[in-house]
């Protein structure tokens, strides 16, 4: 029931994944990406850019569910414009059975701070409306290619109304690292994690594919060694539940307007609108 109260706030374009709308101007992305952990455990989000991938992504999204992980996954236009577009979208209506979340990651995969204000407009605003059509719901959550940050695109994303979701952990293996090393950096990175991290990989890379079952194999025997000496284990933050987090104070809000009656609902309503 909860899931899909959240998955319709997402639908509905009510939340958005990380921090306050404005961002101040030199700062950089936040840090942590995604907030401080709320369990006190170390939390992991899994992200996935650059997809769906036929070569790939399957693989990957077999990984996730056999360890019933639920992730983000960034997925950029032009692969719904060209290539295999079939196999796009049965990757896409996989995700969205699975429980991940699907998310923008622009049309072309540009360096946006390169671009006019118009480009930036079709590559942000464009891969929405073009990923809202082939979801059949709204995909408010935006990842800037290559994390790039200029005022020329925080002007861009505050006119499109979206926000760029960082990330904390980059083992690089868009590189062409090998899937051992790739797990290994991943790994290391998630011995050590104390507060909340989210991690960077990207499905259109068989290293990625190859590496995912090693990650999770490690995080469910280090859990199980963890529990039997009473430590904190480490915990993954899907994507609903990131989005439920992000939803609460509207849900609140929700819970709030409708215990005040029906005849108070249209002026609570009025009230929210600036
Ligand atoms: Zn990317």
């Amino acid at each position: 029931m909860y899931r899909w109260l959240v998955v319709a706030a997402l639908a509905t374009g009510l939340v958005w994944p990380v921090g306050s709308p404005s961002i101040a101007r030199g700062e950089g992305w936040p840090s942590p990406a995604a907030g401080q952990t709320i369990s006190g455990d170390p939390e992991v989000i899994f992200t996935f850019d650059d997809g769906p991938d036929p070569r790939s992504t399957s693989k990957v999204l077999d990984t996730l569910a056999a360890h019933r992980v639920q992730a983000i996954f960034f997925l950029v236009g032009w692969r719904f414009q060209r290539g295999d577009l079939a196999g796009s979208r049965v990757l896409l209506a996989r995700m969205l059975d699975d429980g991940h979340v699907v998310a923008n990651h622009t049309i072309t995969h540009a360096q946006l701070c390169g671009l006019t204000p118009e480009q930036l407009d079709r590559e942000i605003a464009g891969a929405r409306d073009l990923l809202e059509r082939e979801a059949a719901m709204r995909v408010p959550w935006f990842r800037t290619p290559y994390g790039a940050y200029c005022g020329r695109l925080l002007d861009g994303l505050a006119r499109n109304g979206v926000q760029h979701f960082h990330w904390d952990i980059d083992p690089q293996e868009w590189q062409g690292k090998s899937a051992k090393s790739t797990a290994a950096y991943v790994i290391r990175h998630l011995a050590r994690l104390q507060g909340r991290a989210v991690l960077l990989m990207h499905d259109t890379k068989p290293a990625t594919a190859a590496a995912l079952p090693e990650i999770l194999a490690w995080m469910d025997s280090e859990n199980a060694r963890r529990k039997a000496i009473g430590r904190r284990q480490i915990r993954v933050i899907s994507g609903p539940e990131l989005a439920a987090e992000r939803v609460k104070p509207t849900l609140d809000w929700l819970a709030t307007a409708v215990a005040s009656g029906p005849t108070r609902l249209g002026g609570v309503l009025a009230g929210s609108i600036p």
